[in-house]
C-alpha cells in the first residue's frame, strides 16, 4: 500500500529545524504537486521565503510552502503519483498534501481571528491572543469488504472520473464507533445489513486527510441491494474469480478485494 515504504521510513515527528538548500519543497496546486524528472524542487531553487517543516523519509527533510512557477517544473496529478513505481516520492507527496491543507486552512483563530503561531516543541499551532491550540486533523473513515459465501460486494462511484471497483466506504460521524460506521454506510448506501464485522487494517490517506479502516464483514440476510444513486453508480455482487486483480497496489481498499480474491473467505 501506498505507506509501504520499507526500507525507507517515514519519521514524522515535528522538531524547528531550519531549512537548508538541499531540502526537498512540496508545492501543491489543484490536487497535484510540483516536479521534474520525478524529483521535488529543493530549497534552494525557490524564491519564497515561507517553509514548513512536515517531516523527513529517511535522510530526506521535506518542508512545504506556498505554490509558486518553478522552470523545468510542471505539476503532476496526485492520483497518477500514487500508483508510480517511487513509492517514497508518492507517499511524500499525499501526506505532505494532507498536512499543507491543514496549515492552509488553520491560518487564524477560530475563536478570536488572531493570526496562528507554530509551536516550537510541537506540530501545534497557537493562538498568541487567547492561547487556543490547534492539532492537526485526521478524519477516520471505514472501508466495508462485504462478503456473502464466493461473492464479494463492489461498489463504483457516481459522478467520478475513478472508474475501477471499489468498496462501501464512508466517514465515521461523530457519536459513533467505527463499527457502526460500517453497519450505517452499509445500510445508507446499499440497504443490506451485515453481521460478524472484523478489523483487517489501517491506511492513512493523505488525499482526503483520512485515517482509512478497513473491515470484512458477512452478509446478514436479504442479498437485495437497493441503491443509493447519489453516493453510487453501481453496486453489485462479484464472484471471486470475477473480482478484478489490477495494478493498482497503492490502496486498502484494491488490497482487501486482491485478499479475498486470493484466499477466500475462510483465509479472512
Ligand atoms: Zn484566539
Amino acid at each position: 500500500m501506498i505507506q509501504d515504504i520499507y526500507p525507507s521510513q517515514l519519521i514524522n515527528t515535528y522538531y524547528d529545524r531550519s531549512c537548508t538548500d538541499a531540502d526537498s519543497v512540496l508545492m501543491y496546486r489543484n490536487g497535484a504537486v510540483l516536479m521534474r524528472d520525478g524529483r521535488f524542487p529543493a530549497v534552494g531553487e525557490c524564491t519564497g521565503q515561507r517553509f514548513i517543516y512536515l517531516f523527513s523519509i529517511d535522510d530526506i527533510h521535506y518542508y512545504g510552502a506556498p505554490y509558486e512557477e518553478i522552470e523545468g517544473y510542471a505539476p503532476v496529478s496526485l492520483y497518477a503519483l500514487r500508483t508510480s513505481a517511487d513509492k517514497v516520492s508518492a507517499f511524500a507527496a499525499v501526506t505532505g498534501r494532507h498536512l499543507m491543507q491543514w496549515y492552509e486552512s488553520h491560518r487564524f483563530c477560530g475563536h478570536c481571528r488572531t493570526e496562528l503561531v507554530h509551536s516550537r516543541k510541537e506540530r501545534m499551532l497557537e493562538c498568541p491572543q487567547c492561547g487556543a491550540q490547534y492539532f492537526p486533523q485526521i478524519a477516520p473513515a471505514v472501508i466495508v469488504g462485504i462478503v456473502n459465501g464466493d461473492r464479494m460486494l463492489v461498489t463504483q462511484y457516481a459522478g467520478r472520473e475513478y472508474t475501477r471497483y471499489a468498496l462501501i466506504a464512508g466517514y465515521t460521524e461523530i457519536g459513533e464507533t467505527a463499527e457502526e460506521t460500517v453497519r450505517r454506510e452499509v445500510r445508507e448506501e446499499t440497504g443490506l445489513r451485515v453481521r460478524n464485522i472484523r478489523y483487517y487494517k489501517s491506511q492513512p490517506w493523505g488525499l482526503s486527510g483520512s485515517l482509512l479502516l478497513g473491515y470484512f464483514c458477512e452478509l446478514d440476510g436479504d442479498d437485495t441491494i437497493t441503491l443509493d444513486h447519489t453516493e453510487l453508480d453501481l453496486a453489485t455482487w462479484l464472484d471471486r474469480e470475477h473480482l478484478p486483480d489490477d495494478d493498482d497496489r497503492s490502496s486498502l481498499t484494491s488490497e482487501m478485494i486482491r485478499v479475498f480474491k486470493h484466499a477466500g473467505q475462510s483465509g479472512l
